[in-house]
């Protein structure tokens, strides 16, 4: 259970749709006084729970605000587990002040970022990890990063770490039991009991790690630097790909002039295509510093591309290329169309190429793990990390149980970090410094 938390009595209230203009803006207000406050807007009842009706809101001067549609959620069935009543009014700037002036009049408050889904969390309407996979769900851009964040709001990480746990708490149970009980009362081969159980245990952190990193790049984007000498035809690769009708582009910004990054939505994969800066020796040191920061960009990317424009080039750059990168000969419309070759003044090999870097980072995308935050990764390390101890401590002949126990201790403390049941409020702000107002 989460701990319960003082809970704050405001009433709140924000735009649970983009600011701007838009056809339809809903402003939802949450907590003690919802219905009441709501009931002084409409100036007159609302309409039977989770029932939609039609109302006029007005202002504190009794002047229209808008006509809106009204839907009241009773507590304790509703998001935030408190009264809310959600106003669908046309998304004009000068009513979406209005309401929020006349919410503001009748004493409710302006919520913080996230702190809908606070709310919702200290009411035990959803955990940590399903929280942080609703974050997800808002920012994830294309199909895969969606089903990543559908796993965890369905359940399935929270799932997997209760049931880790739970095996956690029996292993501590045997430990005890050790400590407690003299050998000769103990079942034989207790202490091996404890010894592979713990090692099942620290495997499967292990491998779940593992696992997660690949959830990670998949929430990031995967990384796909495309390289290659000055004037080989990066660019033009770049704008061609991004050209097409399915590579929905923008840039990023805060690229510099060094590196260009664009973002390509590749059959549902995340795929941020960076353009490096030429690599070649050079004595000019802007452009060696551009060069130093393409060096470390491809580094850290998940896909290099590398391109050349002669046959004869191959070798020396499949020397620096490493494993899984792909070698890529450009503008074949100069130098002879062959498979595997790209022009990206004609489009040859295009679609070939978009193939195989589809097919390259599709083998990372399957199988991905379900931690995919950095404050996720980081306590199954710890836990993983205690389980090691655990390890080391149980290959001993005389295993001292005592130091079992802590390092055991330490593993499940991590992992109730992890789900958020010790510490939650550290958790939570961290967690909701990404969320925006409204959430
Ligand atoms: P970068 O420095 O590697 O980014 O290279 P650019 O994309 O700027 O290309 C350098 C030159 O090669 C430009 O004049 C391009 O028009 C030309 N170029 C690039 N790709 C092709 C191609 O596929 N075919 C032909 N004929 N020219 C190309």
């Amino acid at each position: 259970m989460i701990p319960q938390i003082s809970q704050n009595d405001d009433t709140i209230y924000a735009l649970a749709t983009p600011p701007g203009r838009s056809g339809v803006a809903i402003t939802r207000l949450s907590g003690p006084r919802a219905r009441a406050i709501a009931e002084e807007v409409i100036g007159g009842k609302l309409g039977a729970k989770r029932h939609a009706v039609m109302r006029r809101l007005r202002g504190g001067e009794g002047e229209i605000i808008d006509d809106a549609l009204v839907l009241y959620f009773a507590a304790p069935a509703s998001f935030t587990g408190e009264d809310i009543v959600e106003f669908q009014t046309h998304g004009g700037r000068a009513i979406i002040a209005a309401l929020s002036e006349r919410l503001s009049g009748l004493g409710a408050r302006l919520a913080e970022a996230g702190e809908f889904t606070r709310r919702a969390l200290l009411a035990g309407k959803m955990g940590l990890l399903e929280v942080e996979a609703l974050g997800d769900l808002i920012d994830a851009d294309t199909g895969a990063q969606l089903a990543l964040a559908r796993s965890g709001i369905a359940g399935e990480a929270e799932k997997w770490a209760r049931a880790l746990r739970e095996r956690l708490v029996e292993t501590m149970g045997l430990v005890t039991a050790a400590i407690d009980f003299s050998d000769e009362d103990l079942p034989p081969g207790h202490d091996e009991a404890i010894r592979s159980s713990i090692k099942a245990l620290q495997g499967e952190l292990a491998q779940e790690i593992e696992r997660s990193k690949r959830a990670s790049s998949l929430k990031g984007g995967y990384r796909v630097a495309i390289m290659g000498a000055p004037n080989v035809g990066k660019s033009s690769l770049l704008n061609r790909l991004i050209g097409r009708e399915m590579a929905i582009a923008s840039e990023i910004a805060g690229t510099t002039r060094d590196a260009i990054e664009v973002f390509l939505d590749l059959g549902g994969l995340p795929v941020i295509l960076i353009d490096t800066a030429g690599l070649r020796e050079s004595i000019d040191p802007i452009e060696r510093m551009g060069i130093k920061k393409a060096e470390a960009m491809a580094e850290s990317s998940d896909l290099r591309i590398w391109l050349y424009e002669k046959a004869g080039e191959r070798e020396e750059i499949s020397a620096r290329a490493g494993a899984g990168d792909l070698l890529v000969r450009t503008k074949a419309d100069l130098y002879g169309e062959e498979p595997g070759a790209i022009s990206a003044q004609n489009g040859y090999g295009i679609d070939d190429l978009l193939a195989q870097i589809r097919g390259a980072l599709e083998e990372r995308a399957v199988d991905a793990g379900y931690f995919a935050h950095e404050r996720q990764r980081q306590l199954l390390s710890e836990a993983e990390g205690a389980l090691l101890e655990a390890c080391e401590i149980a290959r001993e002949k005389d295993m001292r149980y005592e130091f079992l126990a802590e390092a055991i201790r330490a593993a499940n403390f991590a992992l109730a970090r992890l789900l958020g049941e010790v510490d939650v409020e550290e958790a939570l702000g961290f967690v909701f410094s990404r969320f925006c107002i409204g959430k």
